[in-house]
């Protein structure tokens, strides 16, 4: 075995993990599919999947590394509500704590940052705490742990938590009306069109591997 071996053992491993995950995923409907920015997106990655980039798959395998070290009494707890799947990173029955912990470049420092780059994560927190009630789990406080991958921006700290406080009555409507919506979509055998206010220039579609499938001629 030489240098460049190990290389490809590497990412051969890596990409055949991610490989095996997107198959089981392929046929259930999971959290983070509601929660994602883009339907169009979840749309191909269920229908006609393109294979990660390299940095996407690095990314991912850092991400999961990352997730390993538990916080609380139960971590990477599995739930599921309504036809929809999760895993919850940290929970404690005790105190009814709830954390969701982001490994990210940017970390957030206010509430408005926390809303303008990562709504989708509140939204995330939101449909958990609705999980776990729904499973006889309930939480008093949730929170979004966010911690930085590297270095951090000048002036931005390494990490940063926010609560997030939940309505769960509130919150059950939208949860069905949206995972309703979804699973219609995903029956349909065309992807959503591209949002009205999506450019291949701009945040996401500047970090998905579909771009150039959106968007050439
Ligand atoms: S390129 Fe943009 S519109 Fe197309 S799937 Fe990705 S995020 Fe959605």
């Amino acid at each position: 075995m030489n240098a460049r071996d190990i290389e490809r053992l590497f990412i051969r491993t890596v990409s055949e993990y991610s490989r095996r995950e997107r198959e089981k995923r392929a046929n259930e409907l999971h959290l983070t599919d509601l929660t994602e920015q883009c339907m169009r997106r979840v749309w191909f990655e269920k229908h006609s999947p393109l294979p990660e980039p390299i940095d996407n798959l690095l990314r991912m395998w850092q991400g999961t590394m990352l997730h390993a070290m538990p916080l609380l009494k139960h971590h990477e707890l599995e739930l599921e509500f309504e036809g929809v799947k999760t895993r919850i990173d940290e929970y404690d029955d005790e105190s009814g704590v709830l954390i969701e912990k982001k490994f990210v470049t940017f970390i957030p420092r206010t509430q408005d940052e926390l809303m303008r780059y990562y709504s989708h994560y509140v939204k995330q927190v939101e449909y958990e705490t609705l999980i776990l009630t729904a499973n006889d789990k309930p939480v008093n406080k949730a929170f979004l742990l966010f911690v930085c991958r590297g270095e951090p921006d000048a002036g931005r700290p390494p990490i940063s938590v926010f609560e997030v406080s939940v309505n769960v009555d509130s919150v059950l409507d939208r949860f069905i009306a949206e995972s309703r919506e979804l699973e219609q979509m995903l029956k349909k055998s065309e992807p959503p069109p591209i949002p009205d206010n999506y450019s291949p220039f701009e945040y996401p579609c500047t970090y998905c591997k579909y771009v150039a499938r959106c968007f050439s001629a």
